[in-house]
């Protein structure tokens, strides 16, 4: 399937290392460059509003879902291509999930954690098949990483659901793997017999 839309999660604070900041930028910058539209949680703050900026001056389309009680708390980014305001933050990403082609995660908080796990727990069910990429920036996702192969070596998480994570430093690169079609995912269960 071609991608037309990237659903991205971030922050919605800027984060200490510069590092953040420039990925957002230049994360922003080449999906308009590739006439990918950008998806995400239309917020003006943080690492956010730097990767929205990025996309619109870069003539991208924007797309931006929030739930109505955080409008005011994110300061929904008036100036997007299509502004969505959602009842609640399980419709938002189930409307971000239904538009994206693939997701990435760029360094965030618990925010963006809860949504890169959650469209990847979908994955390992197999409810969609569209591509998850975790820019690690920095290595600020190593810990993670690192968490995740525990996992496997306990017998709690498949090596090839492990995999369903496709971790790269440059946008670029990240992108390109989008291209490339992953195989079959495996049965979630372990061990079930
Ligand atoms: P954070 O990484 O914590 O700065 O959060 C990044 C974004 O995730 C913000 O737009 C939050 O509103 C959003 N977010 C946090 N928790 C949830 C959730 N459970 N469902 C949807 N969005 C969330």
């Amino acid at each position: 399937m071609p991608l037309a839309r990237v659903c991205v999660f971030c922050g919605s604070s800027p984060g200490a290392d510069p590092a953040f900041a420039a990925a957002a930028r230049a994360l922003g910058g080449l999906l308009a460059a590739r006439g990918l539209e950008l998806l995400y949680g239309a917020g003006n703050v943080g690492l956010m509003g730097i990767l929205a900026d990025a996309a619109l001056a870069g003539g991208g389309r924007v797309t931006g879902v929030i739930p109505r009680f955080l409008v005011d708390k994110e300061l929904a980014h008036l100036g997007l291509t299509r502004l969505e305001i959602v009842d609640s933050m399980h419709e938002r990403k189930a409307r971000l999930a239904d538009l994206a082609d693939a997701f990435v995660a760029l360094p965030g908080g618990m925010g963006t954690l809860e949504e890169v796990c959650e469209v990847t727990t979908w994955a390992q069910l197999a409810l969609h098949r569209k591509p998850i990429g975790l820019l690690d920036v920095s290595g600020y996702y190593q810990p993670l990483l690192a968490f995740l192969d525990r996992a496997v070596a306990e017998r709690l998480l498949r090596p090839e659901h492990h995999g369903l994570l496709l971790v790269e430093s440059e946008p670029a690169r990240l992108l390109d793997r989008f291209a490339e079609r992953g195989p079959e995912p495996a049965e979630k269960w372990i061990d079930r017999t």
